[in-house]
């Protein structure tokens, strides 16, 4: 582990981070934000701001509580999403093209 990752674990280790975790669960309502979903047992709070050195800010705005695999999807979406925003709308069309091959509709559009 470097020392960046040491300093990260520590500080998730301690009180004022655990208070804010808490604080964004009650806030979020205990529930995945992208998946609408109740948060589970080893849910994450994500950090949006993804400079290491504002690791440590608590601004309100700056985190997402999701469950473990939305967190992960978010990351993998974002390595290519920040370099072609265009891939939500590619895959928002590839659900909407399963979604009418496979007959079901968004409840929006029922
Ligand atoms: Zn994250």
């Amino acid at each position: 582990m470097n020392d960046i990752q040491k300093s990260k674990t520590k500080f998730r280790q301690s009180r004022p981070w655990k208070d804010f975790k808490k604080e964004k669960y009650i806030e979020s309502g205990k529930t995945d934000f992208i998946t609408g979903h109740k948060l589970r047992k080893m849910w994450q709070l994500h950090h949006r701001n993804l400079d290491e050195k504002k690791y440590q800010n608590l601004r309100g705005d700056w985190f997402l509580c999701c469950n473990n695999l939305t967190h992960k999807v978010i990351h993998w979406l974002w390595t290519y999403y920040k370099k072609d925003p265009q891939i939500i709308d590619r895959l928002k069309s590839e659900m909407e093209k399963m979604a009418e091959i496979n007959g079901i509709l968004p409840i929006s559009e029922k």
